[in-house]
């Protein structure tokens, strides 16, 4: 996970929502890691964990991820934990819980329905650190005068995510 963090860090180093993912094998090597895109790509679909999932398996030679464990700062979203049930990802390890998106027992919990796969999830590893980093990045942008630029092209994750992070829900009451 403090891989995943610097990750994240990478992320908001480059005005990405700061969200940072790892794979590793079942050995416990490192397959791949990554960082939210989206704006960089402008590609909805380049959350930190789809570009890892997307590099382990360049990496191995095989979608299939079988037994590996994806380590990521901010709890899955539904599309994320889409591709991590049909990559079959044996374990899910995650910081920050997401009140308004989270896929693995905030909003929603992908991961109990008979789909691909069934991974094992933990939640709340390093969580202050990944809220922090959150929280840190959505008050500079705040703060600043780029506001209407963040507006116009942050808007849906930014909203998503500040709320997560605000307090305003409870992340822990769908538990
Ligand atoms: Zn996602």
């Amino acid at each position: 996970m403090r891989l995943a963090l610097g990750q994240a860090r990478l992320a908001a180093a480059a005005g990405e929502v700061p969200v940072g993912a790892v794979i590793t094998a079942p050995s416990g090597e490192v397959l791949s890691q990554a960082h939210n895109r989206c704006e960089a790509e402008k590609l909805p679909t380049a959350h930190a964990e789809m570009l890892a999932i997307a590099a382990a398996c360049r990496s191995i030679g095989d979608w299939r991820l079988t037994g590996c464990t994806l380590y990521v700062t901010l709890e899955p979203c539904p599309m994320c934990m889409g591709a991590i049930l049909h990559a079959r990802v044996g374990r899910v390890v995650f910081g920050a819980p997401d009140a308004r998106a989270g896929a693995c027992g905030s909003l929603l919990r992908l991961q109990d329905y008979p789909l691909e796969s069934q991974p094992q999830i933990t939640r709340d590893v390093l969580r202050e650190d990944c809220l922090r980093l959150l929280r840190d990045f959505f008050a500079a942008r705040r703060g600043t005068p780029a506001r209407k630029r963040a507006r116009a092209d942050g808007m849906p994750t930014d909203r998503r995510s500040a709320a997560a992070v605000s307090g305003q829900t409870d992340p822990t009451e769908t538990d």
